[in-house]
């Protein structure tokens, strides 16, 4: 996509925000303030309280209450390039200042533990419940172990997936697998083992093999890399691959970085010493120094003790891990759920799992509670936007815009194909280098959006 038609691309995704700005604002027949709960103040919980409060600035009218343990939030987007300094955790890290200012209330910095359906209230850690009228949920991902033999929640650090934050004050997985890389000796194997579908951020973990080859390759040149994948192709997987036979040697002799697809990975072991031994399901045994082993990925915990998640569908049932919600409002589709919505990462549809596209759902969302609160009917047909850069070497980035319409049926988004942007596969070093550019300024402007900030 060339940098004009991006610019307009960005610009439209604007407009259908702006063009909500002007839908009517009668006065409510309503003598009290209406209850927004948000559970979880990551990108989608941040940018949809934001947008109601932007939509219905009253606080007399809205109350908005978000729900969140931490103190402070970091953006998984950008940790990768954190590998190769070209990020810090610090720089990737916001305050909540701005967010409460703008929503006008404080952020309750506890644990959501439930929610009461019938007696509409969410029960947080200290026991408080918060009355609601509309709950939205947005708390992210989790992670699920069982169908690895050896990894577990207790000892995934040591092969760090670096795929969720925790901002408590202990090391972050990222820090942890760039100590790692550091310490490892020149002539190391790491190995990277990508999630299987469906999961958060389908490049990520493609960007975090580029970072990984390009400490390497500054570093420890006599080291190698192999991405183990049980998928046969992944997300801008030319753009990728184009990049990697530029930089890494790729498909050589002498390749830096390799890419083993259709390979399960059932057991692994971790010696005393440090080794890693990872046994495929054809009993092949791969040794490696370090390891970042990204497990397979499910609804947050939270969704599944609020009875949002169809249960009983097994562990490994594909669909099944994520919310279902209606696509065209997202909210719960679960028997007894309404009022309660779920967007982000959380949310099951076919869209893609990201920062952006969190957002994107989260203004939809933003729109259905709105247009309820106001009994204003039909909803403006969605259509959500979803962007992605990757960091693959030094001033050297990939991007891809895509943009997905509610289906006429209104079960789920479909690609609209005369929309989608990818970088172009032949391209020069300049244009990759302001591809980096716009890449840095993207995540400016896209966490001012979600934050504030
Ligand atoms: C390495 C990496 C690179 C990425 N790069 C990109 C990129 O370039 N572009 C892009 O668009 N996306 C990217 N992403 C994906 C993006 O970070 C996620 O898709 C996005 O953060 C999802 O937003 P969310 O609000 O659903 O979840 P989160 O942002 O994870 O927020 C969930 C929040 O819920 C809170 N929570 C959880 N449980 C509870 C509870 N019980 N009570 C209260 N609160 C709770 C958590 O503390 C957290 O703050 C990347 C991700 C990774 C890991």
């Amino acid at each position: 996509m060339s940098s004009m038609n991006r610019r307009k691309f960005i610009k439209q995704s604007v407009v259908v925000a702006s063009a909500l700005l002007t839908m009517p604002i009668e006065v409510f027949a309503q003598s009290v303030a209406k209850k927004v709960v948000i559970v979880g103040g990551g990108v989608a919980g941040a940018t949809v309280a934001r947008y109601l409060r932007e939509f219905i600035p009253q606080v007399a009218l809205v109350e908005i209450t978000i729900i969140e343990p931490k103190r402070t939030y970091t953006t998984p987007f950008g940790t990768n390039e954190i590998l190769t300094n070209m990020r810090t955790l610090e720089a990737l890290t916001v305050e909540y200042t701005e967010l409460e200012k703008y929503i006008g209330s404080k952020i309750v910095h506890q644990k959501a533990l439930s929610i009461d359906n019938v007696n509409k209230h969410v029960l947080v850690a200290d026991g408080t419940q918060y009355p609601y009228d509309y709950c939205i949920v947005a708390t992210g991902i989790d992670f699920e172990y069982s169908d690895v033999v050896g990894l577990t929640s207790q000892n995934n650090a040591e092969v760090p997936h670096a795929y969720d934050m925790y901002n408590d004050g202990s090391t972050e997985q990222i820090e942890i697998l760039k100590t790692q890389l550091s310490n490892m000796e020149n002539g190391s194997h790491v190995v990277l083992v990508a999630p299987k579908n469906s999961y958060r951020c389908p490049p990520a973990p493609y960007e975090r093999a580029s970072q990984i080859a390009q400490f390497i390759k500054e570093h420890k040149p006599n080291s190698t890399l192999t991405i183990i994948d049980s998928k046969s192709s992944f997300a801008k997987q030319d753009s990728f691959e184009k990049a990697w036979s530029e930089l890494y040697g790729y498909q050589t002799n002498n390749a830096l970085i390799r890419w083993r697809a259709e390979t399960f990975i059932d057991q692994i072991e971790i010696s005393e010493a440090g080794k890693k031994y990872l046994i495929t399901d054809e009993a092949d045994r791969i040794e490696a120094d370090v390891v970042s082993y990204m497990p397979t990925m499910k609804a947050s915990k939270f969704t599944y003790d609020a009875g949002l998640v169809q249960s009983g569908m097994g562990a490994f049932d594909m669909a099944q891990r994520w919310c279902p919600i209606n696509p065209e409002t997202f909210e719960s589709t679960m028997a007894g759920k309404q009022g309660i919505y779920v967007i982000g990462d959380s949310s099951r549809t076919s869209l893609p799992k990201s920062g952006y596209m969190a957002n994107s759902q989260a203004k939809v969302c933003a729109i259905a509670i709105v247009s309820a609160i106001k009994g204003l009917t039909p909803l403006p047909e969605s259509v959500v936007t979803n962007g992605c850069y990757s960091f693959v070497g030094k001033e050297y980035a990939i991007s891809i815009f895509q943009k997905f319409k509610l289906n006429s049926d209104k079960s789920d988004y479909t690609l609209i194909p005369q929309n989608r942007g990818t970088s172009p596969l032949e391209a020069d070093a300049l244009w990759r280098k302001k591809e980096a550019e716009q890449g840095h300024a993207w995540y400016a402007n896209f966490r001012r959006d979600c934050f504030g900030v």
